[in-house]
């Protein structure tokens, strides 16, 4: 498809296909920026892709286009740990209304997530009005997908015995909703009592978003219980925000540190790709491991270079 045409410019590495992405992707900007973007995380296991599946195809039902991007910095070493493997998500990605996109393999998590989200302003051009930007939970990705939407999802289950088990604290402070998966069959109770101590401990914790309570809810993805009730609470959260004026305040700010962290990453990228900096550098670190230069003079005549 052209959309795909279009992202597979966008995650190009060499400077032309790039040039040439980013002067289309100035002429959609006045369609992007539309859609609802949702960010769900949890660990490998937590069940996020048969979520979202079952998410997806209820909101394909309802009239939604569905794109789905994943943010993970790990799948250059794993080749593609999520949404790498065209089983998941069958349903979903048979749906002639949906789009998903695997995690491209951006190398860093800065290379991974700049190039999410241009993708992510492709599919709003092109008219997909809910993104789902799936993440693991493990590492610094969460922080990542956390800046880059609306609404964020933690997904866990109950019953691995310590219930906080591989949950930093750090993840359930961004979450605008933590949802306890796999609430079914046996499950079920010890869903119900890891809700309640989530429960608790959400009432100590200052909420992600101003003016929203961060909840814990219960949801099955094999049996499709709370899904519906998950996507209520979405859509009040983006009500009340857009009402409330924190939903464009947020939107605002993500672009000002997306702005600031794509500059200071391109300006690393130039200045270490200057001749003079390569040819000196190597030796600065020679001279400063043999104490021969104190470290701050080395710094400054490397930033001396004129470019
Ligand atoms: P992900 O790694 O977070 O994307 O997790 P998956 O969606 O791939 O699910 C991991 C495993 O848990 C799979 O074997 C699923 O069949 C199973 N699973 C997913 N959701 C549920 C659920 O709601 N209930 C139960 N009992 N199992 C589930």
């Amino acid at each position: 498809t052209l959309l795909a045409r279009a992202i597979t410019l966008i995650e190009s590495k060499a400077p032309a296909p790039q040039t040439q992405a980013r002067a289309g992707l100035q002429a959609l900007l006045p369609q992007a920026g539309k859609a609802l973007r949702v960010g769900i995380t949890g660990f490998p296991g937590a069940g996020k892709s048969t979520l979202i599946e079952i998410l997806g195809c209820r909101l394909i039902e309802q009239g939604h286009r569905v794109a789905v991007l994943a943010v993970d910095p790990s799948s250059t070493l794993t080749h593609g740990s999520i949404l790498g493997d065209k089983t998941r998500m069958e349903q979903l990605s048979r749906s002639p209304h949906s789009f998903i996109r695997p995690s491209p393999s951006g190398g860093t998590l800065g290379g991974v997530a700049r190039k999410s989200r241009e993708t992510m302003l492709l599919c709003e051009a092109a008219g997909y009005d809910v993104i789902l930007v799936e993440t693991v939970g493990v590492g610094q990705s969460e922080v990542t997908v956390r800046g880059m939407v609306d609404f964020f999802l933690l997904v866990m289950i109950a019953g691995a015995g310590d219930e906080l088990q591989g949950i930093k604290k750090g993840v359930i402070e961004m979450a605008d909703a933590l949802l306890i998966n796999k609430a079914d069959g046996d499950n079920l109770r010890r869903a119900r009592i890891a809700r309640q101590e989530f429960a608790l401990a959400l009432k100590y914790l200052t909420p992600a978003t101003p003016g929203w309570q961060t909840r814990a809810h219960l949801a099955s993805g094999l049996t499709g219980e709370g899904i519906p009730e998950l996507w209520q609470i979405i859509t009040r959260f983006a009500e009340l925000t857009r009402a409330s004026g924190a939903f464009a305040e947020r939107r605002q700010t993500q672009q000002q540190a997306w702005f600031r962290t794509l500059l200071e990453a391109e300006v690393l990228t130039r200045f270490y790709a200057q001749p003079q900096v390569q040819n000196l550098l190597p030796q600065l670190e020679q001279a400063v491991s043999q104490g021969q230069t104190l470290v701050p003079d080395a710094v400054v005549q490397m930033l001396d270079i004129q470019p």
